[in-house]
């Protein structure tokens, strides 16, 4: 069950569909129905250039001054589901969801120019430089250090966990220039040009192959007072806002109702006792299950976007959506893996990162769909792990 849009809401989804059905690459396409296996934050910067062109579409949640489109919650919610639906790449989250909100709700009128317009047409790639060695759940214990020099900041230390460093044109980190207070007071907000002299970038590879993760070293490197989001020391509430817009999204029903999908194509064609694997009174009835706690999730993120006060009234709500919308798709793609059984160990032929061209034995599915299970475990550690986002809800809705 839905809630019902006005016709107007219902016009707009048909406009979405038909825009996405002619103007979303193949290539990409291909790539996203395959559990985004092989997409790259290259392809990302291609779909939202497209959407960019097309009214500000690459900023959903924009006002049309900084070159979004203006939408209405119900126009957001729309798009962003049609985009999961039809296989369009994501959106790009650092920009268009997290730090393009934080620029306009704390940055000057010169970042704002320097930075919007190129977060907008995917000129200008992001990574989030929080987490370091030491300081991870405990965010606020950070020590990577800037220190205030005439009209730069000179960082020394380490980021860790920077995903997508290597791309990334900026970083937007949170640093410590005081460290005489309280450990939330005495952090600072900063860009980072990452082809400063001085920072340099290491791999760290995760162990089903991906390579999307980094840590990143500060040797003396130089950053412009003008690089810097809100005031001095007073960074730690705009880095819990951006955290806060990470969570927005992540109840992913589109993504997990993608998955879904597929995971019943493919037991639908594998055989299993004499019979098909989706006709398996067990199976059928796990993916029953995870399909009535999905629609249950869609229900509850309905209620909590278009309730009293809006998305803007959300707290522990999106811890909430966050812990059961992770937990939910890697529910399925467990199903999806007990669906191509044997399969699942076989390694497609090709380099790792070139998975979306690798010649699969077996099903079709059998080029992605471990390499997804275990690639997605991350989604109950990034952005906040589970237990930390229980904590929340256990504070905000229990008083403990
Ligand atoms: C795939 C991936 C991508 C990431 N990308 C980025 C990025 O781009 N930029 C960035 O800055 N960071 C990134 N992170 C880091 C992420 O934010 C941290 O991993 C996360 O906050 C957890 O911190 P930690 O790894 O230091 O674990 P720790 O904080 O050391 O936690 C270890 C374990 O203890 C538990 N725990 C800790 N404290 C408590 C508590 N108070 N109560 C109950 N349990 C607790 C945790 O839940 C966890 O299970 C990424 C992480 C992953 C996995």
């Amino acid at each position: 069950m839905n809630i019902d849009f006005d016709d107007d809401i219902e016009e707009f989804r048909n406009e979405v569909r038909a825009f996405i059905h002619a103007n979303l690459p193949d290539d990409l396409r291909d790539k996203v129905r395959r559990e985004r296996s092989g997409l790259t934050p290259f392809d990302t910067k291609r779909w939202t250039r497209i959407l960019h062109d097309h009214g500000g579409w690459s900023c959903p949640s924009w006002p049309t001054e900084y070159g979004g489109p203006g939408w209405s919650y119900e126009q957001q919610y729309v798009f962003e589901r049609e985009l999961r639906e039809n296989d369009a790449p994501p959106l790009d989250l650092f920009s268009a969801g997290m730090v393009g909100p934080a620029l306009i709700e704390f940055g000057t009128d010169d970042l704002r120019q320097r930075f919007l317009p190129g977060l907008a047409n995917g000129d200008i790639l992001l990574c989030q430089g929080y987490s370091e060695p030491n300081a991870g759940s405990d965010l606020a214990a950070l020590q990577c250090r800037a220190v205030r020099e005439g009209d730069e900041y000179v960082i020394n230390g380490t980021k860790t966990w920077t995903s997508s460093a290597p791309y990334a044109d900026y970083l937007f980190g949170l640093f410590r220039t005081d460290s005489s207070g309280k450990k939330q007071h005495g952090i600072t907000v900063l860009f980072v040009d990452m082809k400063s002299p001085g920072l340099s970038i290491s791999p760290i590879l995760s162990f089903e192959g991906g390579d999307e993760l980094n840590q990143t070293y500060f040797d003396n490197v130089r950053v412009p007072v003008a690089n810097r989001l809100g005031e001095e020391h007073k960074g730690w509430s705009i880095g819990k806002y951006i955290l806060g817009m990470e969570r927005f999204g992540s109840a992913e029903v589109g993504l997990s109702t993608g998955t879904l999908r597929r995971l019943k194509e493919i037991a639908g064609e594998e055989p299993a006792n004499g019979e098909r694997l989706i006709d398996d009174p067990e199976f059928a009835r796990e993916v029953a299950s995870v399909e009535a706690a999905l629609r249950q999730l869609e229900l509850t993120e309905q209620r909590f976007l278009f309730g009293p006060g809006g998305p803007d009234a959300m707290g522990f709500e999106a811890s909430l959506l966050k812990v059961k919308g992770t937990e939910l798709h890697q529910q399925i793609l467990t199903l999806m893996v007990e669906a191509i059984g044997a399969y699942g160990h076989v390694e497609p032929d090709g380099e790792p990162d070139d998975k979306a061209n690798a010649m699969p034995l077996g099903p079709e599915a059998i080029g992605y769909a471990a390499h997804t299970y275990f690639n997605m475990r991350k989604a109950t550690i990034w952005g906040g792990s589970s237990e930390i986002q229980k904590n929340i809800i256990a504070k905000a809705v229990l008083g403990l």
